[in-house]
Order: structure tokens, then sequence, then C-alpha cells
């Protein structure tokens, strides 16, 4: 079996990775953010190689619905955008990001109130809180009260009131730093139809001077209303308005799975994993993400490949394998999450999986000319499936393996970081491969060009030996003493 392993592995070559990062890393696919543009093309571009390589459809998954084309399992993603939420003061209108800000909304129709009930200190801390006001001002002194309004959200709660106005003196500093970002919006996997949670009252935080407008506007002082909303309820008549319109969208994010089946052990499964997506365009300039993780879905699809041909002349894997792309990584482990989620495949007969994030480049530890790599968790559910990784580094690649992230008390929580960790959580061994960070990670400049293509295929090397390995064992990895679910 070792020497067909070996010829096999003679289609991985330094041209061919290069070939594939080309095309991934390139402007054109505008750094494949999760549910955009960018993100299906390469999807495409991924698809096409699975057929080129003679990979099939998974036909039986798409028959179920599981996957959209045989290759593609997509999942509902939304691009939670705030800022729909408008605050009208008698007649002034006041913006997000600028006069006020909200980190969730919960608000989302219309409301038109003629007056709104101001709470000091003291009227907030005591027990005369009492109800009935749809809109309350909460305005104590100083900074404090961003944590005290998360605290009257619970005491107001169901007393009918939907909006708690809490002044602050650091308003302007807090829109400054998190306006741009809440307006641009975050992703979220959209399980359950991407309701929103049911939260019952809307938190707004307001500048002082929004505050000041509206006593103005009902005609009255500020210190004299502030010291009596001490000691009881005062209420502000003024006409305010809230308007809603909702800035966020649905999207889809897409996994692309390769699968070449197995022999006599087929109904287990070996995966081979790599996140395809990216950061996207960032202020018009496009984050191609050669080595996060284009190196890493490049050496997928070179696997991928090598199998494939393998399996065509009659040496193919007796478990089967899927070579697993997945998207959304950068927004969370979105597609690794769903996919494990909706497996489709059994997770139990998942025998592990071997994940590739940035394997291109070396870090700031290691200097240029190092062969290493980074290896992470490999040891974890199971020590057989970490000797194998060993086995196969002595047997044919000579890496230096470094396992200085490996450990519970890593600070970059790196085992926690990237896709293999969804199988981890399920009791699936995992073997998690990485160059570790440079100063182009997550930046503008992490190029083709900054890839070392010598180290890229030594560790493509590694994980596809590893692959082969497993495969072709007679029994899968076991799980440690008390290890897995
Ligand atoms: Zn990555």
């Amino acid at each position: 079996m070792d020497q067909a392993a070996a010829r096999y592995a003679a289609t991985i070559t330094e041209a061919g990775l290069r070939s594939h990062l080309e095309v991934l890393a390139s402007d054109a696919f505008e750094g494949r953010e999760l549910g955009t543009p960018g993100e299906k093309k390469a999807a495409a571009y991924i698809v096409e190689q699975f057929r080129g390589f003679g990979i099939g459809p998974i036909s039986r998954a798409q028959e179920r619905g599981l996957l959209a084309d045989g290759y593609r399992q997509q999942f509902p993603v939304e691009r939670v955008r705030m800022g729909g939420l408008s605050m009208r003061v008698a007649g002034k209108e006041f913006t997000f990001g600028k006069d006020l800000l909200y980190f969730q909304e919960a608000l989302t129709h219309a409301l038109k109130v003629p007056e709104v009930m101001l709470l000091g200190p003291v009227t907030a801390g005591g027990t005369r809180l009492g109800g009935g006001s749809k809109v309350v001002m909460y305005w104590a002194a100083g900074n404090t009260g961003l944590m005290e309004g998360k605290d009257l959200l619970a005491a107001l709660s169901g007393t009918g009131t939907e909006v708690l106005l809490v002044v602050n003196d650091s308003a302007g500093a807090f829109m400054a730093r998190f306006g741009e970002s809440l307006l641009r919006g975050r992703m979220q996997l959209a399980e359950g139809g991407g309701q929103r949670e049911g939260k019952d009252m809307q938190l707004v935080v307001v500048s002082p001077e929004v505050a000041r407008y509206m006593l103005q506007a009902a005609g009255m002082k500020e210190k004299r209303a502030l010291k009596e909303s001490a000691r009881k309820r005062v209420m502000v008549r003024v006409p305010v308005e809230f308007a809603y319109t909702n800035r966020s969208e649905r999207l889809t994010g897409e996994n692309v799975l390769g699968y070449v089946q197995g022999t006599d052990l087929r109904n287990e499964l070996v995966v081979v994993s790599a996140h395809y997506d990216h950061v996207g365009k960032i202020d018009g300039e496009v984050y191609n993400g050669a080595d996060d993780d284009g190196s890493g879905t490049s050496a997928v699809l070179a696997m991928a490949g090598a199998f494939a041909k393998a399996r065509s002349e009659g040496n193919g894997p007796r478990r089967s394998m899927l070579f697993l792309t997945v998207s959304g990584e950068e927004k969370g482990l979105f597609g690794s999450r769903w996919y494990t989620d909706h497996p489709v495949f059994p997770l139990d007969s998942t025998v592990a999986d071997l994940n590739i994030d940035m394997i291109g480049r070396t870090d700031t530890v290691y200097g240029d000319s190092s062969r290493y790599v980074y290896v992470i968790g490999s040891k974890r559910l199971s020590s057989e499936l970490g000797a194998v990784v060993e086995e196969q580094n002595a047997a044919h690649v000579h890496l230096g393996l470094d396992y200085r992230f490996d450990s519970d008390d890593d600070p970059n929580r790196f085992y926690y970081r990237s896709d293999h960790y969804n199988f981890a959580k399920h009791g699936i061994p995992v073997a998690f491969f990485f160059n570790g960070v440079h100063a182009d990670y997550h930046g503008p400049h992490d190029e083709v060009d900054k890839i070392r293509f010598d180290l890229l295929l030594q560790r493509t090397l590694l994980v596809y030996y590893t692959a082969w390995a497993i495969a072709n064992r007679d029994q899968r990895p076991a799980l440690d003493a008390g290890k897995g679910n």
C-alpha cells in the first residue's frame, strides 16, 4: 500500500498547488466573503475541480435534499445590521451612530408617545419605578448609566415599557468606536428562520445632548428636572417617535463537498477540511487570503485529485474520503458548525477530521528557512491519531512538528478557533495543521507572492500521508479512555 501512497503523492506538486491558489486568491474572487458573489465563484471553482478529478456528485445526499447539486451544502446566514431604528423628538431627527447607539434591535415597529418618563438615580434604584410609560429615560450622573441600564431593563420588564433610553456621557466615544461596524453589520447563522431573540425591550444609549434637547423641548430646566427625578417620577412632555426599517438581510453560505468512496470499509469516513472563505473587501480593498486559507483549500483540492486518481486506477482508499471545503469560518466557524449539525454522512462513522488552516507561510517565531508545522489537537482525543501523524512525518516528510499551541492554557486558543473544533466537540479525533500567524494575517497583503510553495507542498504531503494511512488501516483511530461522547 505504501508504494501506492507514494505514487499518488507524486501527483501533488508545487505547480499544481500554485495553479489553484492563483485562482482562489485572485482579485476576481473578491476575498471570498461568506454569502457574497466572491464566495460563489470560489465554490464554483472547487466544484469544477472536483468534477475534473472525476469526483461525481453525492447523489443520495442530493436526493435527500441535503446538497443543492450533489456538491454544495447550503446554509442560511443573516447579515445583521444595526441602525434601522431612527428617533424623532419634537420633529427633530436623531441618528444612529451620531446621537444614539444600540447593540441589539428589539423594537421593530413604529412607536409614537406624547411623553417620556425620566428616571434619576434614586428612583431607578428604589421601588418607585412603576410602569405604564412606553418610553423611559434614565439619566444618572457620570458614566455609570450603561451598566445600570442593563439592570433597569430587567426591572422594567413586563411593565409595558418598550424603550429604555440611557443617557451616557461617553455615548459619543461609544459611537465613534462601534457605530460604523454596527452599521456595516455582522453575520450569524440563521437557524430557525433567523428570528431575533425574544427581547421585549429596546435599550438605546443616547448622548446628553439628546436628553437636554428633550427637556428643552418640554420647557423643563435640566437641574431641576434631575433633582426632582431623584425623588419622584417626572414626566417629560415631549412627543417622541421611533421608526424602524429592517437593514438586515438573508444570505446563503455554501460548503463544497468532494466524496471519494472507499472500498471494504466504505461506511467509515475520513474528513480532510479547510475553509475557503475569507474576509472579503474592506474599504474597497480586496483581502485575498492566500495563506488564510487559500493555502489549505489548494491543499485539499490537490489531495482530492490524488485520491480520486488512486481510486480510478483501482488503488482507492478502504475508507471513504470527504474533501470538505467549508465557508463562514471567518465569521465564526459557521460552515463546519452547519455541517456537523446537519451531517451528510453519520458522525459516528466519521473516524477523523484532518483540518488545515494556513500552511503556506512561516510565522514570526520561525525564520524563513524553517521546515515546520504546528500540529494542534492530534493527541487530545486519540493518541493513536497523534502517533499516525508522527509516523507518517518520520517516514515521508520530516517536518519539525511543533506542539506549542496544543495546550489548553494556550492563550491563543487555536484549538477552538478553526473548523476541526466542530468535529472534536462531537468526539471525533482531529488533527489541525497550521503555520502560525504573521504580519499579513487578516490584512490586505496576504498574497500569493508571499507563499512558500516548497513548505506548502511538504505540509500538504504530511496531511496526505496521514489521511492515506488513516483511510487504509484495519482499525479506525481509537478514542482514548474517557474521551469522546
Ligand atoms: Zn483561517
